[in-house]
């Protein structure tokens, strides 16, 4: 038995055999077959057809996993439509190239712009652009880029899996997905997550180490790999997968309870969203609405700013999609891993310390003062029976961003001749300096969102990307729940309530904590929230409190885990 190590992609835990995806070879290039314009003609098709294909594929993805799912692949569709591209390819047949040699120096070009981008984002599209190379490149040589589908039942192991190697294997086949390269915010992953197939990310190595058929147990909570597993291994490994089908059962009855601890202290359990897709998975785990929503995706893969009309349209969806709850819309949050085509900036020195969040909002008033407009018209247009507005701010560090931010609202709103009245406004407390004045910042805000994602980067100065520095910036450190319980206290003496809305959410242990700290609201991806709510209902506030002050009390964050992992196995305070 070989254990390794990747980073966990997609929840859930499987045991398969494995199917190995060999890579699409490149063509040899025998030099052009034809003259220049035949080669031309024959890139132009290539390049057509993989257009074609790719719509297929995209409208095929979204009647099969609903919402955006298949917008990836309009996406790539129109990188084969690229102008620039095409007159790129152009040229090098001009200059004597064969048509494959044409069409793949051309993607080669594009991708070594996208890969070299600093931001993790930017180069998983690097992937997406090999994606549709490789299928050119197949079309120009007259064969196929459908992949081997398995008989049964299997782990899909691949050096880089594409998205549309993801999707064209039925759901059926597929165990769980490990491939050697990727990183959680690749499409495969994020695809892997919303298809509910367990997935682990870069396992180096590990194509070498097996052949078809090998069998796998594929830990997708904890990013763990095992090769041919021992039978004790095997035997555990059944039972997690039939205790998860029991529990995931269990929680299927309370979708639609709200959440509260185990003697009635309520606490909302909402969503954070970042798609169109999205919505649809909130609303089937149950979700009390959404403590964030990720606006970003509206603007990001995109030449210009979408229009206020597009804005407001898919608030109002939003609204719409929870009845009877909050929905906080967060305003643009962009810059450091995502940059903005549209907005000219200088090159930063440290982005992640630069012009982002609220500071970019502030700097682009027009863009800022769009979307605001955007919210207020898509609030009006859902009206009450959809779920209630609310405007959060991201990555304040001085309260006069606040300020600042709030004037732009009322201006609009009195340009839109609408009434504030019963709007919540919150910010995100994000940097340490936010945190610190957290009481100033409360005073003139009804919520404040904990995001620990960027609360965490900044406080112990460990980029969230980087996975060598992950382990110091533990959301279970002693002083992350200190710091947590003083803004929790200096917001509720001045009557504003507190959200978390990071990762940190999402941990049924941390969400103990949480509440013992006396957080109002949890915030985050819904395929948490039922284990969220099932673990809250175990445990009194008593409880919750009494675990969050052990904890606070530790010497370090392993220490903390350790008091919360037993508190949560014993329910006794
Ligand atoms: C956070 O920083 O915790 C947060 C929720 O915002 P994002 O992850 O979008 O930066
Ligand atoms: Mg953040």
């Amino acid at each position: 038995m070989t254990r390794l190590r990747g980073r966990a992609a997609a929840p859930g835990v499987a045991l398969a055999p494995a199917a190995l995806l060999r890579p699409t070879e490149v063509e040899n290039d025998d030099g052009p077959s034809g003259s220049p314009d035949e080669e031309r003609r024959r890139v132009e098709d290539a390049l057509a057809r993989a257009a074609e294909q790719l719509r297929e594929l995209a409208a095929q993805v979204s009647a099969d996993v609903g919402g955006d799912q298949g917008d990836i692949f309009e996406a790539h569709a129109a990188f084969a439509e690229d102008p620039e591209l095409r007159a790129r390819a152009r040229e090098r047949i001009d200059d004597g190239a064969s048509a494959t040699a044409a069409a793949a120096a051309s993607f080669d070009g594009f991708r070594e712009l996208l890969a070299a981008s600093d931001s993790e984002y930017l180069a998983a599209r690097a992937a997406d652009l090999d994606d549709v190379r490789d299928r050119v490149l197949a079309l120009l040589a007259g064969r196929s880029v459908d992949v081997d589908v398995p008989n049964e039942r299997s782990v899909i192991v691949a050096h880089e899996l594409t998205p549309s190697q993801t999707a064209s294997i039925p759901r059926r086949v597929i165990a769980a997905v490990v491939t050697e390269t990727g990183s959680p915010t690749s499409h495969a992953a994020i695809l892997a997550r919303s298809l509910g197939i367990p997935a682990v990310v870069g396992v180096a190595g590990i194509i070498e180490l097996l052949d078809d058929g090998t069998e796998l147990a594929v830990d997708g909570d904890d990013g763990e790999v095992l090769i041919a597993p021992d039978e004790e291994t095997r035997t555990a490994i059944r039972e997690r997968i039939t205790e998860a089908g029991r529990r995931r059962e269990q929680l299927e009855e309370l979708r639609d309870e709200p959440g509260h601890t185990a003697d009635g202290h309520r606490v909302e359990l909402a969503a954070n969203i970042g798609s169109e897709t999205d919505l649809e998975l909130a609303a089937a785990a149950g979700a009390e609405g959404s403590g964030l929503v990720r606006t970003e995706f509206l603007y990001l893969d995109r030449t210009d700013a979408p229009d206020i009309a597009e804005q407001a349209a898919f608030v109002e969806r939003a609204l719409t999609a929870f009845p009877g709850h909050r929905v906080v819309v967060r305003t643009l949050d962009v810059g450091a891993d995502k940059p903005l085509p549209f907005v000219a900036r200088e090159p930063e020195p440290n982005p992640a310390l630069g012009l982002r969040g609220i500071r970019l909002g502030l700097a682009s008033p027009d863009l800022f003062r769009d979307q605001l407009r955007a919210l207020l018209r898509a609030r009006t247009a859902a009206g009450d029976a959809a779920g209630r507005l609310a405007i959060m701010f991201p990555l304040l560090s001085v309260p006069s961003e606040l300020t600042e931010a709030r004037r732009h609202l009322d201006e609009v709103a009195a340009e839109e001749g609408h009434h504030l009245d019963g709007l919540e406004v919150g910010v995100m407390i994000e940097t340490p300096a936010a945190a610190l004045a957290a009481d100033q910042f409360a005073a003139g805000s009804d919520f404040l969102s904990i995001g620990t994602n960027d609360l965490l980067q900044y406080l112990f100065a460990a980029d969230r990307l980087n996975a060598e520095v992950a382990e110091i910036a533990d959301a279970a450190s002693p002083i992350v729940l200190q710091l947590i319980g003083e803004v929790v206290r200096a917001a509720h003496a001045k009557g504003a309530w507190v959200g978390v809305c990071g990762e940190a959410a999402s941990d049924p242990a941390l969400a103990v904590a949480l509440v013992g700290l006396g957080v109002d609201e949890l915030s985050m991806n819904s395929a948490a929230i039922p284990e969220v709510k099932a673990t809250l209902r175990e445990s009194t506030l008593a409880h919750c409190r009494a675990v969050a002050s052990r904890a606070a009390e530790q010497a370090d964050a392993a220490a903390a885990r350790a008091e919360l992992k037993g508190a949560c196995s014993d329910q006794e305070a």
